[in-house]
């Protein structure tokens, strides 16, 4: 019989692995894609596709991530992660390249895929993984039939793979809830030693990161990467339509310093150490006084050297135009 291929949406949490698992268990040949923005790196599923080898494509998806975080049709989850945006924009990739043919994985070649599998567990999360949420997804990622969740298969329609007997319903489990005691068994059982903690990597489910970003996209909604980079970086002051960032220690000063482009203030004291602290508006490129003054003000405060004297003195603010 032909070796069925399967592309595997891997974010390296446990019920990713579980579901390549799953498919390897019935000879299915796995390749795992995972992907990167301004929100996450993409980094556990490296590791756990190193762990676990499996063969794994990081997919860049920075721009257009941003501009469906920025905006997304069935919205926002507790924080700002809009979680079934997401995974459809993620299934939307994996079907271009399930059905592209021939795909480099940089020395790996692979030619077909006659399917999309991911670990999504039925009522596992309630917003993104509920009965409709599930529907949604399958549909609007275009691969309806060919999406299969092989954790929860028994519990949904059966699929193209299940029907064409590429692989056996029968072997698919029947995991559903918010519980991971199976997941957690089916671990013990197959000997997986480490595995990465459920729902790390992604900032957008952060509450602080996410008020940032509100307050972000309030102010400035054309917003870019730069912009959301410094969301990372220090303390974070509104002025109207100017932002205040000020670096909390050395490596955020030399991070920031980074991130200074054009009609940008960079503001640091002379004769004392302390913050670098950059100012940015959003208001057709003018920084005015109050705020230049406000900055100031709060480099020096953010400095325990200069906090109470009398004498200090700002290098001249780089205004870059
Ligand atoms: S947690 Fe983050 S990466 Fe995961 S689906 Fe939600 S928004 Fe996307």
């Amino acid at each position: 019989m032909k070796k069925i291929r399967a592309l595997v949406l891997f974010s390296g949490g446990l019920d990713s692995i579980l579901a390549a698992k799953v498919l390897r268990n019935q000879g299915v040949k796995i390749t795992a894609i995972s992907f990167k923005s301004y929100f996450f790196d993409g980094k556990i599923a490296q590791k756990a596709a190193k762990r676990f080898k499996i063969p794994l494509k990081v997919i860049a998806l920075s721009k257009e991530h941003l501009n469906l975080v920025k905006n997304p049709k069935h919205g926002y989850g507790k924080s700002m992660n809009p979680c079934i945006d997401c995974h459809i924009l993620m299934l939307r990739k994996a079907k271009e390249i399930m059905t592209k043919g021939k795909v480099s994985f940089g020395k790996l070649r692979t030619t077909k895929f006659h399917f999309v599998a991911t670990g999504e567990v039925l009522g596992e999360r309630p917003m993104s993984q509920n009965r409709k949420a599930l529907e949604i997804i399958e549909k609007e990622s275009g691969l309806q039939g060919y999406l299969l969740r092989p954790l929860s298969a028994k519990l949904l329609k059966p699929t193209v793979p299940e029907k064409m007997d590429w692989v056996s319903r029968k072997k698919l489990l029947n995991i559903s809830g918010r519980s991971r005691k199976r997941q957690i068994a089916l671990a013990k059982k197959w000997k997986f030693r480490e595995y990465p903690t459920p729902a790390g990597g992604c900032l957008l489910t952060d509450m602080e990161f996410g008020k940032r970003l509100k307050e972000l996209f309030k102010i400035h909604p054309g917003c870019d990467g730069s912009d959301v980079e410094l969301l990372k970086l220090g303390r974070h002051f509104i002025f109207g339509k100017a932002k205040v960032i000020v670096g909390r220690n050395q490596e955020e000063n030399k991070e920031i310093k980074k991130f200074v482009r054009k009609k940008d203030i960079l503001i640091e004291m002379k004769n004392y150490p302390g913050p670098s602290t950059l100012i940015r508006t959003y208001d057709r490129g003018k920084i005015s006084p109050r705020v230049i003054q406000k900055a100031k003000s709060l480099t020096q405060y953010y400095s325990t050297k200069a906090r109470d004297k009398k004498d200090v003195r700002f290098t001249p603010h780089q205004l870059l135009r």
